[in-house]
């Protein structure tokens, strides 16, 4: 994709991420947009970081490693693809968020890896509220005696939580979903498990981010409708 044919879409997707912002009386700088470069080549990805979309989403470390070499500081590294526990050595320290914690073996091997390193491990809580069988994710019930185990683990903060809704031809139908994840973080602050206040909702992708945006996304992650699909 030319420069060119990039700003245009960035400015396709700006108008939809505003025109949702302002029917839900949201304000823009509430909702961030991250963008997933995990279908395209490293110049797509820099050609992202260019337009200003600093914030960029990966799901395996293989992929994202030359990309990340490259980019490097320039780009805030969000993981959001399911982790493997003998891959968290390759991504900690590395992403500035992990957005796929999903169980509490892999919450263990994240705060081990970060106390070696000495750092704190910022990670979002990965929800599969809809129960497809496809989807990875806790399912709601497990949330609040995962947090209360989370309490063992210093090197762990919780951001916020993180869901994928399923691919629905007509997004709306997906609004139940994202609603369910608002309700799940305000109970979690609410029920004041944590001693700080859990914030983002990573809730959203191409074909659903207007009604995740309605709902109170945060953070939305955008790979097809941003930066295309390529190879
Ligand atoms: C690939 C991926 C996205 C982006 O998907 P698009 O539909 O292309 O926007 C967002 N979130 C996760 C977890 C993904 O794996």
């Amino acid at each position: 994709m030319s420069l060119q044919q990039f700003e245009v879409r960035a400015r396709e997707v700006e108008e939809r991420v505003a025109a949702a912002c302002e029917r839900s009386g949201r304000s823009r700088e509430s909702v961030q947009v991250i963008a997933v470069t995990k279908y395209v080549s490293l110049e797509t990805a820099r050609q992202a970081v260019s337009l200003g979309y600093t914030r960029i989403g990966e799901n395996r470390w293989q992929d994202v490693k030359p990309k990340w070499e490259a980019i490097g500081d320039a780009a805030e590294w969000h993981f959001i693809g399911h982790l493997q526990t003998n891959k968290v050595k390759d991504v900690i320290g590395k992403f500035a968020y992990i957005h796929s914690l999903d169980r509490m073996s892999l919450a263990n091997e994240i705060n081990r890896k970060a106390e070696q390193l000495g750092v704190t491990a910022n990670c979002l809580i990965q929800l599969n509220i809809s129960g497809e069988e496809s989807k990875f994710g806790m399912a709601e019930e497990q949330l609040v005696p995962f947090v209360e185990q989370l309490k063992e683990l210093p090197a762990i903060r919780i951001a916020g939580l993180m869901t994928m809704a399923p691919y629905e031809m007509e997004p709306e139908q997906t609004r139940p979903v994202f609603r369910r994840l608002r309700e799940l973080r305000d109970e979690l602050n609410a029920r004041a498990l944590l001693p700080y206040q859990v914030q983002q909702l990573s809730m959203g992708m191409s074909n659903d981010f207007e009604i995740a945006i309605e709902e109170g996304a945060t953070w939305i992650r955008l790979g097809t409708v941003l930066v295309g699909k390529e190879g």
